[in-house]
C-alpha cells in the first residue's frame, strides 16, 4: 500500500503579521487585536458572531471536502496529517478533533501517524491543548519567531515571550512530547547577539525540532511599506546569522537535516520530509496543493470558487469525484501532469534541500537512468565550484553550497 500525506489549510490568523503574504485572512478588529491577553482568555474571545460563523462555515466545507473526496485515496495509508495556516489553533474548541475525526473514520491513518498542529500562542487555551491530545495530535508546531518582545512587536506578531512560555510549559505539563518551535532570523533592528538570544532561550527550553528561517521581505506586505524606518541586517550578518544557527543548535545537540531545520534525533518532521522526497500528499482547504502520482494541482485561493468546487463533488458524487471535476477544470485547479524531465528537475532541487542529499540508486529507481548520466556536466561544475559534493550512493550539498543554495539548485533546471 503506497502512502499518503494530508495537509488542511486554515487560512485565519488574528490578524496579519507585518511580514506575512501567506493565504490568510484577520479575523479580528483591529482594535480588538490591540486589547492583548494571554492564555485562557485569548483573542479567539474577541472574534465577532460573524466572523466565527465564517469560521465554522469553512470548517464544515473542508469537512465535505475530505468526506468526499475519501474514494479517491482508498488504496493509500495516510503517514502523517497537518493542520497549517493561517492559525489552526484559532478555531474553536471541537473543530480539530472534527476534521481529525473525518480523516480516521474515511481514510486509513496509520497507527503511528504523525498528527501536527500549528499554533500561534496567544490562541491557544489548555482546553484546546487537552482536546488535540484526546483526538490523536502528537506534535505541535508553535511560531514562536523571536524571544525579544520588542522583536515580535516590529514585525506585529500578537504574542510576547511570555504567552508563548506559558503555552510551551502547559503543553509539557499535558504530555506532549514532540514540539517544534519556529525562530526567524534578519529581523527588523536584530543584531547578531540578539538573535543569538533567541537562541539561548529557545535551546533551554529543549524543544525537539527547530526550524529557523531567515525573515524575506516580502514586496506588498506593511513591513516592505516600513522598511526605512529600520536597519536590517546586512547580507554579511545574515550569512553570521545562518552559521552561527547550524553551530549553536550543534552544541544542543540538534542535527541540521534540512537547509532550515534542526531535530533531536528521531524527531525529523516526517510530514516536510515527504514534500522534500516528493511522496504523495493532498491538500485540503482553500489554495491547499497536492501532488499525486506526479500529478500536481491547487485548490482555488478563491474563497467563493473554492466553495462552488467542494458543492461540485456533493452534486457529482457516485459519478465522479475530486479528480473527475479537476481533469475538467484543468485551469482553475493549476493542474499539471509533471514531465519526466520536471519530475527530475524536482527530484533534484528538492532532494538537495536535505543535508543527507540526493540518492544515485534513489534516482534510478525513479527514471530508470542513472543521475550521472542526466546531470553528469552539472555536478562536474558544481563540485568543481565547491558547492556539490559526491558522496557513496549520490551527491549532497557542501557547507558553501547551503549558503548558495539558489543557485546550485537551479543549475539542475534544464532549459
Ligand atoms: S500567524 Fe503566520 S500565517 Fe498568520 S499572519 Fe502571522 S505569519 Fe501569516
Amino acid at each position: 500500500m503506497e502512502n499518503l500525506s494530508i495537509y488542511i489549510h486554515i487560512p485565519f490568523c488574528v490578524r496579519k503579521c507585518l511580514y506575512c503574504d501567506f493565504l490568510s485572512f484577520p479575523v479580528c478588529e483591529e482594535e480588538d487585536a490591540s486589547e492583548k491577553k494571554y492564555l485562557g482568555k485569548s483573542y479567539v474571545n474577541q472574534i465577532t458572531d460573524k466572523t466565527a460563523a465564517q469560521i465554522d462555515s469553512y470548517v464544515n466545507l473542508i469537512q465535505k471536502e475530505i468526506t468526499r473526496t475519501a474514494p479517491e485515496y482508498e488504496k493509500y495509508r495516510v503517514i502523517s496529517v497537518f493542520l497549517g495556516g493561517g492559525t489552526p489553533s484559532l478555531l474553536p474548541v471541537g473543530a480539530v478533533s472534527g476534521l481529525i475525526g473525518s480523516i480516521r473514520s474515511r481514510y486509513r491513518l496509520a497507527e503511528d501517524a504523525e498528527i501536527t498542529v500549528e499554533m500561534n500562542p496567544d490562541t491557544v487555551t489548555e482546553e484546546k491543548l487537552r482536546e488535540y491530545i484526546t483526538c490523536g495530535i502528537n506534535r505541535l508546531s508553535i511560531g514562536l519567531q523571536s524571544a525579544d518582545d520588542a522583536e515580535l512587536s516590529r514585525i506585529g506578531r500578537i504574542h510576547d515571550y511570555g504567552s508563548f512560555e506559558r503555552v510551551y510549559e502547559t503543553a509539557r505539563r499535558l504530555g506532549f512530547g514532540n514540539i517544534n518551535i519556529d525562530v526567524m532570523s534578519a529581523l527588523p533592528d536584530q543584531r547578531i547577539a540578539d538573535y543569538e538570544r533567541t537562541l539561548r532561550r529557545v535551546t533551554a527550553l529543549s524543544p525537539e525540532h527547530i526550524s529557523a528561517y531567515s525573515l524575506t521581505l516580502e514586496e506588498n506586505t506593511p513591513l516592505y511599506e516600513r522598511r526605512e524606518a529600520f536597519r536590517f541586517p546586512t547580507d554579511e550578518e545574515e550569512r553570521e546569522m545562518y552559521a552561527l544557527t547550524g553551530e549553536y543548535l550543534a552544541s544542543c545537540g540538534y542535527h541540521r537535516y534540512e537547509i532550515s531545520n534542526y531535530a533531536r534525533d528521531g524527531y525529523e518532521c516526517r510530514h516536510n520530509k515527504v514534500y522534500w522526497q516528493r511522496g504523495n500528499y493532498v491538500g485540503f482547504g482553500l489554495g491547499a496543493s497536492s501532488m499525486t502520482e506526479n500529478v500536481r494541482w491547487t485548490n482555488p485561493a478563491h474563497m467563493g470558487k473554492y466553495r462552488d468546487y467542494v458543492e461540485e463533488i456533493g452534486h457529482s458524487a457516485g459519478s465522479g469525484s475530486g479528480a473527475v471535476i479537476r481533469e475538467r477544470e484543468t485551469e482553475s485547479f493549476a493542474l499539471q501532469r509533471l514531465t519526466a524531465a520536471e519530475q527530475m528537475e524536482e527530484f533534484m532541487f528538492l532532494g538537495l534541500r536535505m543535508m543527507g542529499g540526493v540518492s544515485g540508486q534513489a534516482f534510478r529507481d525513479a527514471f530508470g537512468t542513472g543521475m550521472e548520466e542526466t546531470y553528469g556536466g552539472v555536478i562536474e561544475k558544481l563540485c568543481g565550484q565547491g558547492v556539490l559534493m559526491r558522496d557513496r550512493d549520490g551527491v549532497r550539498l557542501t557547507k558553501r553550497g547551503i549558503d548558495v543554495s539558489n543557485y546550485v539548485m537551479s543549475q539542475f533546471l534544464f532549459d
